[in-house]
Formats: structure tokens, sequence, C-alpha cells
């Protein structure tokens, strides 16, 4: 097992996620200095400004060199583009996370760029989050009593491992480990098939004329769901074809199961309707 430093992070991709972590650290001084990069140049102001980030890293290539801990927190889309543009500049004790919502694809990014993989490559995701997106709405006590989910690769050092799952513990997370196969599918039922529900209902109900001041009585469930369907579309859009397969799967299923509940409606069918609402309230006490 190596032995990594995290005492000097860079975090590339300073909106909600990448600042909220770097907030945490700082709060917490888990870390002795944060640098932020983004290509948008306002959110490392603002980053600097309110105090989430100690410097901005102008300079890209020192940064990396730098830097003993590198999170990627753009949008899972880009995490290719950025890890090719840093690859030159890092060194092999570096330790590179990331906090995007799929795995497979930035681990088959990775693979098409490494060879051999960094014994510091661990890939993260925080299931933690807002509607919101930016570094304004960054928050030092967002990953508190969430769960992070590592998805450690068999060429990850078990002592990156180690050092990243002690920044997030150190930041209030719950940490799991997962393979990378298996978060996907875990995280198409859990996250990104209601996501999508959230957007496809709220959208359909928008859409008819009679329901123009539908969201005026707006409560309770359908309140959630159309706060879910604030969420950021492009990125929603991102994480809809990198998980695209396990998308399609869940969404298979769930189209199955809706046409029962019809099914069972249209043919008056109470006892099947009331199995399958049992069953559904019965699991949901069974996990809560
Ligand atoms: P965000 O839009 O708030 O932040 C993303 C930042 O990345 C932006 O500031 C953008 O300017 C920057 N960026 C984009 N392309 C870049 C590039 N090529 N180089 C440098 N910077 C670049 O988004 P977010 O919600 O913080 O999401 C970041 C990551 O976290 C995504 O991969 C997302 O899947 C993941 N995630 C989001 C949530 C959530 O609820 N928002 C939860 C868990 C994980």
């Amino acid at each position: 097992m190596l032995r990594f430093s995290t005492r000097r992070v860079l975090v590339i991709g300073l909106g909600l996620i990448g600042g909220s972590f770097a907030r945490a650290l700082r709060a917490r001084s888990l870390v002795d200095e944060v640098l932020g990069y983004d290509r948008n140049r306002g959110e490392c102001e603002l980053g600097l400004s309110l105090g989430v980030i100690d410097r901005i890293a102008d300079d890209l290539e020192a940064a990396v060199s730098g830097a003993d801990l590198i999170v990627l927190a753009v949008p899972v889309k880009v995490m290719e583009q950025v890890l090719s543009e840093i690859k030159p500049w890092l060194r092999p004790q570096t330790l590179i996370t990331d906090v995007g919502s799929t795995k497979g694809n930035l681990v088959d990014a990775a693979r098409r760029l490494f060879d051999p993989m960094p014994p510091g490559f661990v890939p993260g995701h925080p299931i933690a989050g807002t509607e919101k997106s930016g570094v304004g709405a960054s928050d030092e006590e967002l990953f508190v009593r969430r769960k992070l989910i590592l998805t450690p690769l068999p060429e990850s050092d078990p002592g990156a491992t180690l050092a990243i799952a002690r920044l997030w513990q150190g930041v209030g997370s719950e940490v799991l480990q997962m393979e990378v196969k298996r978060h996907d599918e875990v995280l198409a039922a859990t996250s990104h098939l209601p996501h999508l529900l959230a957007f496809s209902l709220v959208d359909t109900l928008a859409h008819e004329a009679e329901n123009t001041d539908i969201f005026r009585y707006a409560a309770g469930g359908f309140r959630d769901f159309t706060r879910i369907a604030a969420s950021d579309p492009s990125m929603w859009h991102d994480i809809c074809f990198a998980n695209r397969d396990q998308l399609l799967t869940q969404i298979d299923r769930f189209t199955e199961g809706v046409a029962k509940l019809r099914e069972a409606i249209a043919r008056g069918d109470s006892q099947s309707l009331l199995g399958i609402f049992t069953r559904a309230k019965s699991a949901r006490e069974h996990f809560s």
C-alpha cells in the first residue's frame, strides 16, 4: 500500500458540487490549500470572494503538477476532455477522483487515456446535491450524513482509496464502495429514472392547455416532482447518455409497471391494484 498526501487540493469545475467540497474541506481545516479551476473565470472569482477556495488556479499546468489531490467536478460529458488535458502533468503519486453522477463512462475514458492506470485514480460520487447549480449555491454542509460511493478499480492503490475516503468522511459523508457497473445500475434506478419521470410528468402536465394554472395547486408529492424537474437540463441530458444502457433497462421496467397499473384500473381489478400498492408500501417501510 502506497502513502498519498492530500494537503494540496485542486478542484476542477467550481460549481455546486466542486464548490461545496472545497468549502467543506476548508471549513474543517482538513487540507492545507484548496485551488479552484473553472473554464468560467467568473465562478472562480465568485468562489474566491465567498471563501470557497484559497486561490484561483490561473496556470493549470502549475496547479496540476503541484496538487496532491485533483477532484474533477465538471459535467460527466467533459470528464474525458479534462482528464486528457491534465494527463501530461500528473505525477505518479497524484490522487485523482471525481464527483460525476455516472462512473462507467469515466472509467472507459480513463482506460482509453492511461496505460497503465494511475494507482491514485479512485472514482467517486456523492449522493448529495440540489436542483441548483454554480458555486454561489455551494454549501459546506452538503455532504453531512449523505452517502459517498467510491468505485475503486483493480489498479487503484488501497492507500489512495483510504486517503480519499478519509477526506469524504471528514466532510461528514458515509463512505461506501461499489463496483463501477453496480454503481451505474443502482443509480439508474434510484436517481436517473426518478429525475426522468419528474421531467416527463411536469412537461406532460405543463403542456396541456387546461393545466396552465396547475402549478398553483402543487402540494405534497407533486411539489417534490416540480422541484426535481427544476434540475439543470444540460446536466441531466449528459447523465442520460452517459448511463444510456442502464437507464433504458430501468425505463422499460417502469413502463411495464405502469402498464400493469393501467390494465388493473381499466379492468376494475381491485385485487391487482391493491396488491401492487400494498407491496410498494411494505417495501418502502422495510427499507426506510
Ligand atoms: P455545476 O454546473 O454547478 O458545476 C459544473 C462546473 O464545471 C461549472 O462551473 C462549469 O463552468 C465547469 N466546467 C464545465 N466544463 C469545464 C471544463 N471543460 N473545464 C473546467 N470547468 C468546466 O454542476 P454540478 O451540479 O456541480 O455538477 C458537477 C458534477 O457533479 C457533475 O458531473 C454531476 O454529474 C455531479 N453531481 C451533481 C449532483 C447535483 O445534484 N447537482 C449530485 C451529485 C453529483
